[in-house]
């Protein structure tokens, strides 16, 4: 307990602040006698975290997620009626965790001309993500900075285009810009 040497009227309200938290000790004291708190149930996975399973604790959620929705759709296929909002949960659950991110990607543009010659231009980059469930799937997205820690790779999307600049050149088409549009 907290020992005042000041009494009377001229102590500050922080001293009288302290006195009744004192006070709320107390009775919190009595109450936990009163009323012991419920041994933890050895059965409930929420209870009796160590500090190992604490820094596990996000795969943890993780995993308990996954088996919530398993179970829900095992429910589901058996004909039980599950809710909106539950199914809204599993939808972006399962959308979140299908693709895994494998490769950034440097896409480029050659344009083949018939001439032989060709122009390479670069259109972005993306990532490469590859299908948890079905091996044989891919897809690309396209993102503004390389993912860190993944390989790196490039593609090329072709066209063939009928003339290049050479060939406009050497057709009389002046290289000199005559007119200007901005994408
Ligand atoms: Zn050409």
């Amino acid at each position: 307990m907290h020992q005042h040497e000041r009494s009377g009227l001229d102590r500050p309200e922080a001293d009288l602040a302290d006195d009744i938290a004192d006070c709320d000790d107390d009775f919190a004291e009595l109450d936990a006698l009163i009323n012991p708190k419920p041994v933890p149930d050895a059965d409930d996975p929420e209870e009796g975290f160590d500090e190992l399973e604490e820094l596990l604790g996000e795969a943890m959620k993780e995993r308990k997620l996954g088996e919530s929705v398993k179970s829900a759709r095992a429910k589901a296929r058996s004909g039980y009626q599950l809710a909106p909002d539950d199914l809204e949960r599993i939808r972006k659950w399962e959308l979140a965790r299908e693709w895994q991110a494998a490769t950034n990607v440097a896409l480029f543009h050659r344009y083949a001309c018939a001439c032989g010659n060709h122009q390479t231009v670069f259109e972005g980059l993306l990532l490469e993500q590859r299908s948890r469930t079905n091996a044989t799937s891919i897809r690309w997205t396209a993102q503004a900075t390389p993912t860190a820690g993944l390989p790196k790779k490039t593609a090329i999307r072709k066209s063939t285009v009928p003339m290049c600049q050479r060939c406009t050149a050497q057709a009389g088409y002046s290289l000199n810009t005559d007119l200007e549009w901005s994408a």
